[in-house]
């Protein structure tokens, strides 16, 4: 502690730029920032103070508060909420040499406004029993007459699933997404329910065979319950034309706030989560994977294998999100 305090006060002696403290409105819970912000005030002696909420009372608290706002950076989940927040206004562009080296081109804004810090894949699970991968090849597949009354699915209110039709409308087209998402609500089971965790409870209590979730969720069951009867697929692994690139990816990221007061201490701090150490914990501690491809995930994720992502611009799942709530609601999917 002394050395720590000794080093703020050479820093301050020096004039250096960096702000004491930072504030983030984050979407993402307590438990799953906190480690973070104290490793980083540990190593830089800038303060974190921050906010949780839903991703919607957030851009309504930053709207409301405009330029007092004293958010400096904005972390939710998900590309569409990240996309929605910079076509408010809420977010400033950053131009930055270490971001673009440390992320993937297709988990950032091509303008800079957001940058995906750890990656959600939304996949297919199966039961381990009735259903064999080579039962399985694309999400476009659960589509067909194999898969009638063993499909189960989330809710369309999701924006998870809105995403992922997003993309599809993107990539394939929309006459073709339709088609897709039609079969789907035609093969269902049963119906789509609130939860990923409730389309696997209902896999594993035998109401169909195969979903598509979010991979930590599956993570945090199988940590529970290591004999669990499911197993993860990784679709689209060998792209064809009318199926998505690979594995639909989306993004827990960050944007600097369009008011921030502390703008080179937030780009800093940025930086600092895309790389190396920050990376590892910040997917790790939601068992997701880091979006620096340097880095290795946790050993319970790194277990689930390594697999081709969709490699389309996670921008594109924001600008088609609308067409995607209309498209799933033509087709009847609730
Ligand atoms: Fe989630």
């Amino acid at each position: 502690m002394r050395t720590l305090l000794a080093t703020l006060l050479l820093l301050g002696a020096a004039g250096s730029a960096v702000a004491a403290e930072l504030t983030v409105y984050s979407s993402r819970i307590e438990d799953l920032i906190k480690p973070i912000f104290q490793r980083y005030t540990a190593e830089t002696g800038t303060q974190i103070r921050f906010i949780t909420d839903k991703e919607g009372p957030l851009l309504q608290r930053l709207r409301a508060e405009g330029a007092s706002s004293p958010a400096d950076l904005l972390l939710t989940v998900d590309a569409g909420n990240l996309w929605q927040a910079h076509e408010l206004g809420l977010l400033q562009p950053v131009q930055s040499e270490v971001l673009r080296a440390n992320l993937p081109a297709h988990l950032r804004d091509p303008d800079g406004y957001w940058f995906g810090l750890s990656i959600r894949a939304r996949t297919l699970v199966h039961h381990s029993g009735r259903v064999k991968p080579a039962d399985l090849s694309t999400y476009e597949a659960l589509a067909g007459p194999a898969w009638k009354d063993r499909l189960c699915l989330r809710t369309s209110k999701k924006v998870y699933n809105q995403s992922l039709v997003a993309m599809m409308i993107a990539e394939l087209g929309e006459p073709r997404a339709e088609q897709i998402v039609r079969g789907w609500v035609a093969n269902l089971a049963t119906a789509p329910f609130a939860s990923d965790n409730e389309v696997m409870d209902a896999i594993v209590a035998g109401r169909c065979d195969v979903g598509v979730v979010n991979t930590y969720y599956y993570g945090r069951m199988v940590r529970k319950d290591p004999s669990l009867p499911l197993k993860l697929f990784w679709p689209n692994q060998k792209p064809a034309k009318g199926e998505l690139g690979g594995v639909h990816v989306n993004v827990s990221g960050m944007g600097v706030t369009a008011h921030s007061k502390h703008r080179d201490a937030a780009v800093k701090f940025l930086e600092w989560l895309s790389a190396r150490e920050a990376q590892a914990l910040f997917a790790g501690l939601n068992l997701e994977f880091p979006a620096n491809p340097a880095v290795e995930p946790d050993a319970i994720t790194a277990n689930w294998g390594s697999f081709r992502q969709d490699p389309i611009n996670l921008a594109e799942a924001g600008k088609r999100q609308a067409d995607a709530v209309r498209l799933m609601d033509r087709v009847g999917y609730r």
